[in-house]
């Protein structure tokens, strides 16, 4: 038996999601997300006394396609208040996989506490048969009270893998493997409930970030403006027009179209900072490479996938509008 972690206590910020669905008896589709509360949840784990003192809250029960930058603000001084106050080891948000991604690259770069934070899900409701959520809330509570998630970060525990939630992406819509890190792979893995790590990523977060969300209301609005054969350039002018910066989705290596180059460089002359990122999941958007980032006072993305550098992005023009600054935030998150 696992008693390693026993006397670590563990609070869970439950938002609602798949893990805590309900549907047809045995089914796995057809069913309504954020149901159960975390204490049903819980209740249903019959080892967790052994891995660590949890208590949990019902911040939301959505379906994370409706998670805003609101709940994100509220859940970031809500987790720094919870580790100010010295009661806890370690925190678990349970977040349907849809918007994960987003909101735990959020976290990563703006929590200010040292302690881990793992954020976990499910692909199949409570109701259906082997269903995932379980395991994969028991493992992020024994990863959350373990020794060996500090210093990475938000993770991201599921199916038996752990993530860094910069790499972290939703990878198949339906089956229970859907969570990845793609290129940059796994951080570790859960045997049971026991972490073992095998990599770290060397890009800054959490205590080594210049972002401090506490009491902001509000981040600045970016868009995604996602580029397709005959997409029409009015496109990127109406998303210029209506938002503080852009994230080109683009194909490739973050290329586009003559008539998109044309308006993105019209509207970066302008001031408007505007960030390439690509459609395809794995590889990167080399600064230079495919457009000429330089001459078009671009920024490139990197490996982060445009919903990622649109986090990124969002929290950049809380310090800067400079392409050069922004870049260099690019380079280092
Ligand atoms: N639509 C659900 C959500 O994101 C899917 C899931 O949780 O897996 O809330």
């Amino acid at each position: 038996m696992m008693q390693a972690n026993r006397g670590k206590r563990v609070h869970i910020i439950a938002t609602g999601g798949t893990i805590a669905g309900v549907g047809e008896a045995g089914f796995t589709g057809g069913y309504q997300p954020g149901v159960l509360s975390i204490g049903r949840l819980v209740e249903g784990l019959p080892t967790v006394e052994q891995v660590a003192d949890v208590t949990g809250e019902q911040f939301a029960s959505l379906n994370s396609d409706d998670i805003t930058q609101a709940h994100w603000l509220a859940i970031v001084n809500r987790i720094q208040a919870l580790w100010e106050s010295g009661r806890y080891d370690g925190f678990v948000i349970t977040h349907g996989t849809d918007t994960l991604e987003e909101s735990a690259y959020f976290f990563h770069l703006t929590v200010k506490c040292p302690a881990p934070v793992v954020l976990t899900g499910a692909m199949r409701p409570a109701t259906a048969t082997s269903a995932d959520g379980p395991l994969n809330l028991l493992q992020s509570i024994a990863l959350a009270a373990s020794d060996q998630a500090r210093g990475h970060g938000v993770l991201v525990a599921f199916n038996e893998g752990i993530y860094s939630a910069r790499d972290v992406r939703k990878g198949n819509s339906f089956r229970t493997h859907a969570i990845t890190g793609g290129d940059m792979g796994t951080l570790g893995i859960m045997r049971d409930l026991s972490p073992v790590f095998y990599h770290r990523s060397l890009k800054k977060h959490t205590l080594d970030t210049e972002f401090d969300v506490r009491g902001m209301e509000r981040l600045p609005d970016v868009a995604v403006a996602s580029f397709h054969v005959d997409a029409r350039s009015e496109i990127v002018d109406y998303l210029a027009g209506t938002h503080q910066a852009l994230v080109i989705e683009g194909a490739g290596d973050g290329q586009v179209s003559r008539s998109w180059e044309e308006r993105m460089r019209y509207w970066a002359a302008k001031g408007l900072p505007i960030v390439r990122a690509t459609r395809v999941p794995d590889g990167s958007v080399y600064r230079g490479a495919g457009m000429p980032d330089d001459e078009m006072g671009t920024v490139a993305a990197g490996t982060l996938s445009p919903e990622k550098a649109r986090v990124l992005l969002m929290l950049a023009l809380t310090r800067t509008k400079d392409p050069g600054q922004i870049q260099a935030m690019f380079d280092r998150y």
